[in-house]
């Protein structure tokens, strides 16, 4: 059978390692579980392996899903695509056909005439981007993201989240956004076409990884080491939490 599992607030914060993590996820796959991880992130899924492997966690690209694998169903072939994002979201894209334009490419302050704009996080998200993705979407009137997570959780506490941020874009331009991400049916889906048996979703937000274990008719795990703001896991009180534990190693020695 397979656990799903998030990655960021379950797996690492920012740059860090949960602690236990990494060991319970070994136990996991030495009792002949299967491991998927699950993310709304759009850093590529290359960098993610590499994170991985650096806290010692065993992980095939096939293992992970990400945010522009689920972008990417949801994308005409031969669109050029506005994307204010971390590069990770060209591979997918660039897969299914798109032009990718890349926020840091553009120059000056006008867009190129683009078919849609997908707007994620990123570091360095500043006016600039954001101010060059409204005038993008009021051209063209399409607007994607892949997540809609409201805060995005880093070591020293929290950072804005994708969907906040898509959201700012929608309110100024009065354009309706497509999330693409947990727990939206694109996600759902390419997640029931990557993954089988599914046992179990870990995530440290109702919202996002319980509305995934929801539509997935699966036990959702919810854990503390992540998101534990209030605007973060309590937006969806229709979504049943069948566990909580503190992290993903408290669950693991109890239900394993
Ligand atoms: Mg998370």
């Amino acid at each position: 059978v397979t656990w799903l599992l998030d990655l960021d607030g379950v797996v690492w914060r920012g740059v860090k390692p949960i602690d236990g993590s990494a060991s319970a996820i070994a136990m996991l796959q030495s009792a002949g579980q299967q491991i998927g991880f699950v993310t709304n992130n759009s850093t590529a899924v290359f960098d993610q392996m590499a994170k991985l492997a650096a806290m010692g966690i065993e992980a095939a690209p096939d293992d992970l899903v990400n945010g522009p694998d689920a972008l990417a169903t949801q994308l005409t072939s031969g669109w050029t695509v506005l994307c204010v994002s971390v590069n990770g979201i060209r591979g997918p894209l660039e897969a299914k056909g798109i032009n990718v334009v890349m926020v840091d490419d553009v120059r000056g302050s006008t867009p190129p005439r683009v078919d849609a704009v997908a707007v994620a996080i990123r570091p360095e998200n500043d006016m600039r981007a954001l101010n060059l993705a409204i005038r993008a979407v009021l051209q063209c009137g399409r607007l994607f993201a892949p997540s809609a997570d409201p805060l995005y959780p880093v070591d020293d506490g929290f950072d804005i989240g994708g969907g906040s941020l898509t959201h700012a874009v929608a309110y100024a331009t009065g354009v309706e956004p497509v999330f693409t991400g947990k727990p939206f049916l694109p996600m759902t889906e390419t997640v029931k076409a990557r993954f089988d048996q599914i046992e179990y979703v870990v995530g440290d937000q109702t919202k996002s990884d319980g509305g995934l274990a929801k539509d997935l008719a699966v036990p959702f795990i919810l854990v503390q080491s992540g998101v534990t703001a209030p605007n973060g896991r309590m937006d969806r009180a229709d979504v049943p939490v069948a566990h909580e534990f503190p992290d993903l190693a408290t669950a693991v020695k109890a239900l394993l």
